[in-house]
């Protein structure tokens, strides 16, 4: 018997447009999560390497050749860079796939979805503009209006649930803007950040606009958390490490954009369209092998209806083809790793202690690889750890309820806000419900996906700030006021 051996890739990081290698020579090792192999190996970036690509990004925000420019010329290149992702959608697909672990079907659409928010933002710029007023002060006339500037260098650390995607919906407003910005890609899943960076010189956008340096989250991301010549840090990742970055931004009180973890309720009452409840509330947890921040990982339902939503929802999880990326009916790919797999399991071991009943799923799957089937927990209650905390994997507790003000207050009991959704034929009672979810986007009928017009973000510890739409913006922009006497 022959064994395949896989060629292990290097790629290095690139700061002022140069492909680099780390100051310190050390090398981080990436794995591919459906096979359980190494496949590549990028740069173990640290502190003195996000000092010079900070040190790159700081001089050429501070030089003006980006900044500076018209927003019209500004927006051609960044469409143009639009252009180009859609270009390269297949080999983009094929690497995010094999380095996360999502069927390549959906990555495929993932990067569509990079290429749009690039566009959107060349178009939103075009229309950012400020007020202007007369004002009279202490007798005298002046006239006033507010300059809208971009807010220097930006720091962006991202997750590896949507390693590509995430990072568009921060780099697409920060370029269209005028900043520069420094990326410190998740370590698990650095490769197709580097490409993009690639492609941005492709794009026509200059040398030191976008840097990318990538290492371990307490190194590299610690340090361009905390580096004093940094604006702006915009995070998204799990809530602990939102707390880490806040505390190492206030050396120099930089500006905090957090997209943090989530536990979205699923809300459905006794009037709704079961079948549509049974497939919207399987996709909204088994998508992404449950790895989505709004995943719907509590689902509420009206004892009425509670028996036949468990039994459709378990049904899917059961025949729910999971596998390798590549392969053509894969739907749902592997966990990133085998310590985060062995994390969901004890999740589910623990709703298990506390008397929950497994109705499907519930043990890792056999075969190399970090997969864990669909798994549907009955019987959980709302104190429940596995209810409390984010599992981030495809596990759903499906919890009773007998009124609209007991779904209300179960919903609502979380410290997290992210998502809801809720599911009825009562218009009333659903845009009721909208208005009472502490939660930053609301599905009716649906659980909601994030689009590039709507802001996204959380109430309570899901985060800080607001990403998409004219929101997005918002986060790498300052404002000035002028005033001229007349
Ligand atoms: P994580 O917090 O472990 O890591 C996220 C990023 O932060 C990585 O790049 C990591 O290297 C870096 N990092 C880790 N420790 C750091 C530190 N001390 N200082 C600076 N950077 C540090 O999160 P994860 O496990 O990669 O991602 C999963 C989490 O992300 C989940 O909680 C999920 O809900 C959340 N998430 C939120 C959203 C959203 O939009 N709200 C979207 C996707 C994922």
């Amino acid at each position: 018997m022959t064994t395949q051996q896989t060629t292990i890739t290097s790629h290095p990081m690139l700061v002022g447009g140069e492909q680099t290698e780390a100051l310190s020579g050390r090398w981080l090792e990436v794995t591919d999560p459906g096979k359980g192999e190494v496949f590549a190996r990028v740069p173990r970036g640290g502190a003195e390497d996000i000092d010079a690509a900070v040190a790159v990004a700081r001089r050429t925000f501070d030089e003006g050749g980006w900044t500076g420019l018209p927003a019209a010329e500004r927006a051609r290149l960044v469409w143009r860079l639009g252009d180009l992702v859609e270009e390269h959608a297949d080999e983009l697909a094929a690497l995010e796939s094999r380095n996360q672990g999502m069927p390549v079907a959906q990555a495929r659409l993932s990067v569509l979805g990079v290429a749009a928010t690039f566009r959107y933002y060349a178009g939103a710029v075009q229309r950012l503009d400020g007020r202007s007023s007369d004002v009279q002060a202490a007798g005298r006339l002046f006239h006033a209006y507010t300059r809208r500037e971009p807010i220097g260098v930006a720091g962006i650390i991202v997750p590896w649930n949507g390693p590509l995607l995430l990072l568009s919906w921060k780099l697409a407003p920060a370029l269209a803007v005028g900043c520069t910005s420094v990326i410190k890609p998740a370590e698990e899943t650095p490769v197709t950040a580097i490409r993009l960076a690639e492609l941005c010189l492709e794009a026509g956008i200059p040398p030191g606009v976008v840097n990318v340096v990538t290492g371990v989250g307490e190194e590299a991301g610690g340090a361009l958390a905390a580096h004093p010549r940094v604006d702006k840090v915009s995070f998204t990742g799990s809530t602990e490490t939102g707390r880490a970055i806040i505390t190492a931004a206030m050396g120099n009180l930089k500006k905090v954009t957090l997209e943090l973890g989530g536990k979205s309720p699923v809300v459905v009452f006794g009037d709704a369209d079961v079948p549509a409840v049974i497939q919207g509330a399987a996709m909204a947890i088994f998508a992404n092998a449950g790895q989505i921040c709004t995943a719907g990982s509590r689902l509420l339902v009206h004892r009425d209806i509670y028996d036949d939503v468990v039994a459709g929802v378990s049904k899917i999880g059961q025949s729910l083809k999971f596998g390798y990326g590549t392969e053509p009916d894969s739907m749902m790919g592997p966990l990133i790793s085998a310590k985060h797999r062995a994390r969901v399991a004890s999740y589910v071991d623990s709703g298990r202690e506390q008397g929950a009943e497994i109705v499907t799923g519930g043990a890792a799957a056999d075969g190399p690889g970090f997969f864990y089937p669909p798994t549907v927990v009955a019987n959980a209650r709302p104190d429940m750890t596995m209810v409390r905390e984010e599992i981030f994997g495809p596990v759903v507790a499906v919890i009773p309820f007998t009124d609209d003000e007991e779904a209300v207050r179960i919903a609502n009991d979380t410290t997290f806000g992210l998502a809801a959704s809720v599911w009825t034929r009562d218009v009333g009672r659903a845009h009721r419900f909208a208005a009472r979810m502490r939660a930053g986007r609301v599905g009716i009928n649906v659980h909601p996906s994030p689009d590039v017009t709507m802001p996204t973000g959380g109430y309570k510890q899901s985060g800080w700030g607001r990403e998409l739409g004219a929101e997005g913006l918002e986060a790498y922009l300052e404002t000035k006021a002028v005033m001229t006497l007349l």
